[in-house]
């Protein structure tokens, strides 16, 4: 507890509810928690973050290499699904726009520069630009009651998801990163614009790993 306290920002600003750090101490069990004080996603308090999740037990696996399946390439993180979601969440742009899309459609569509065939539900909306579930190609195929529009090309905008192996990277890193999901386990990269604990959201995607 003694630990963990010192690690803290020490601010006592009260943002995370508690008008103490020393307080909120006791609210910590994980890296989720950690999200309630904002100071903590900070650049300067990566490595007391890190630290704070190894006293947790919640260390991520450094050692262990992330290497592209397809590509041989060596990643920085393999990016898994947020908490209670079923995969990582993509952030597409259809390059048709005249196709209405509404929050719970499924899609079929390729990520330019990918030569898979995904299929995704909606789950947000911002103009232009669909927030999405990956659920196939595989295991909704086949089914009778899967409809879904046929999308066509996107680009792929952005990603968020939970590190679960590999380096904890920093706002405005570039990063190579690998998909869970991924079907190719092909390296993606990226530039990172948020580090919230072990999740984050990455931008600026490109598969042409450089
Ligand atoms: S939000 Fe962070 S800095 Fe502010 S009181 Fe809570 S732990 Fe301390």
């Amino acid at each position: 507890m003694d630990e963990i306290e010192k690690l803290l920002p020490g601010y006592n600003c009260g943002s995370c509810g508690h008008r103490q750090c020393r307080d909120f101490v006791a609210e910590i069990k994980n890296a989720e928690d950690l999200q309630k004080c904002p100071f903590l996603s900070r650049d300067n308090f990566q490595d007391n973050v890190k630290k704070i999740l190894r006293l947790l037990g919640e260390d991520i696996p450094e050692d262990e290499k992330v290497v592209g399946i397809i590509d041989g390439l060596e990643a920085d993180f393999m990016l898994a699904p947020l908490k209670d979601e079923c995969s990582c969440r993509e952030f597409i742009h259809p390059f048709d726009g005249s196709i209405e899309i509404n929050v719970g459609d499924y899609l079929r569509y390729r990520p330019l520069a990918c030569p898979v065939t995904h299929f995704a539900k909606v789950i947000d909306i911002d103009p232009g630009i669909y927030t999405i579930h990956l659920v196939g190609p595989l295991h909704r195929l086949g089914q009778e009651d899967f409809e879904f529009k046929d999308v066509g090309l996107c680009m792929i905008l952005a990603f968020e998801g939970k590190i679960s192996k590999g380096k904890l990277p920093k706002v405005g890193q570039t990063v190579k990163f690998v998909p869970e999901y991924c079907m190719m386990q092909k390296v993606h990269s990226g530039m990172v614009v948020g580090v919230e604990g072990r999740s984050v959201r990455i931008e600026a995607i490109d598969l042409k790993v450089w």
